[in-house]
């Protein structure tokens, strides 16, 4: 068999970022380091808040180069409330970097199994597992720094093309077959907007029935966002795959997070057509920084996503399977409630986490 290689851009980042960057790697590399099918190349490259402290850059040219160039890009988390640019605004090259590579599929999945802590009470045999697909380079934050302030009025500009609609709406069916086809839903797509009072939703919506017609075996339906925000913590175990605009994704995807129990749960993919960074939902937590207590498991399961995404890809099956053997090893070691992190409850430290995950992951195999 020939081994597959594929370059890892790697951003470990700010705060807590290094801390849950480390484990991630040992993590990726025990499993590369085992696989005949494939083998993975980590780059390390600077960007973020601290580098803008220390050197005045936050985020060099060749790093944006060099991610360009990767296969796939692991990122932690970047930015410190304290370290800002002149005009005042958060050091986000995360954000730079969807604008850049044109990431315009945001992929927050929410998913809580059985015996897994959530502050809703599920009913007996209901889980959570569905995917919001938020579009991440357009809608209302489109004007991202560039909106108008006077003595009197504020205005922002939310943008909706048919272009980036077309790509996402084809993107989140595509999703819900995949899903489908592994049994992990219905194959339903479900458009999240507020058609009934914006006209730029009705377009929205427009186009999103356009490419519904052309998936006879999917099922299409839409959604008003607020309604949504609802049904979340209503019957979220109805819902497959939600796509949205950017800041309504941005809001129900903190709702989602919550959901799984917090933002050390939630993993997030922002992917293009050529490019996908995998990072966790949550920020640099710098409040915890430093002190071996951040919950690494977001960062684990969007390295999971990062190795099916990079298997469906390149049609490399043993990468897809680690991918979904990496997510099973997650569930477990939450499952079995004994190495938690403090925001989980427990105690333990972010490496103990990683070596749990790691001996689950051997466990697993000589079952
Ligand atoms: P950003 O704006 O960059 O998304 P934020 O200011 O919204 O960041 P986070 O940095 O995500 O916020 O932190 C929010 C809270 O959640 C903090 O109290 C932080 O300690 C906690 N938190 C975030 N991530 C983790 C984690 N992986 N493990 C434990 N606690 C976390």
């Amino acid at each position: 068999m020939t081994q597959a290689e594929f370059d890892i851009a790697v951003f470990a980042g700010d705060g807590i970022g290094p801390e849950i960057t480390r484990p991630t790697l040992e993590i990726l590399r025990a499993m590369a380091a085992e696989s005949p099918a494939y083998d993975l190349r980590f780059k390390d490259l600077p960007a973020g808040a601290t580098l803008y402290r220390d050197t005045g850059e936050a985020f060099p040219a060749d790093s944006l180069s060099q991610a360009r160039a990767a296969d796939a890009i692991l990122l932690s988390a970047m930015g410190l409330p304290d370290v800002r640019y002149k005009d005042g605004t958060e050091i986000s090259p995360q954000i730079d970097l969807r604008k850049e590579l044109q990431l315009f599929a945001g992929v927050r999945p929410v998913r809580v199994s059985a015996g897994q802590a959530s502050p809703l009470t599920l009913p007996e045999g209901r889980e959570i597992d569905f995917v919001l697909i938020r579009e991440s380079t357009e809608g209302l934050f489109y004007s991202q720094g560039a909106g108008t302030v006077t003595e009197t009025e504020a205005r922002e500009t939310l943008l909706i093309t048919r272009e980036v609609s077309e790509k996402l709406f084809e993107f989140a069916f595509a999703l819900a077959r995949e899903r489908k086809d592994e049994g992990r839903g219905p194959g339903r797509v479900t458009c999240v907007d507020k058609a009934n009072v914006f006209r730029a939703f009705a377009f929205f919506r427009e186009i999103f029935d356009a490419e519904a017609a052309r998936h006879p075996d999917l099922e299409a339906n839409h959604a008003y966002v607020d309604a949504t925000a609802l049904w979340m913590v209503q019957k979220p175990w109805d819902f497959d795959v939600l796509v949205t605009e950017n800041m309504f994704g941005d809001i129900l995807s903190d709702l989602g997070a919550g959901l799984m129990g917090g933002l050390g749960l939630a993993p997030s993919a922002d992917i293009g057509l050529h490019n996908a960074v995998f990072q966790p939902c949550h920020g640099s937590a710098p409040d915890i920084a430093g002190q071996n207590v951040a919950n690494p498991m977001a960062m684990f399961l969007s390295a999971a996503m990062m190795l099916e995404w990079l298997g469906r890809k390149h049609d490399n099956a043993a990468l897809v399977a680690d991918g979904a053997r990496l997510r099973h090893a997650v569930d477990a070691v939450l499952a079995a409630g004994v190495v938690r992190t403090r925001d989980l409850g427990g105690q333990a430290a972010t490496d103990e986490v990683g070596r749990a995950v790691v001996r689950e992951l051997c466990a697993g195999k000589t079952q």
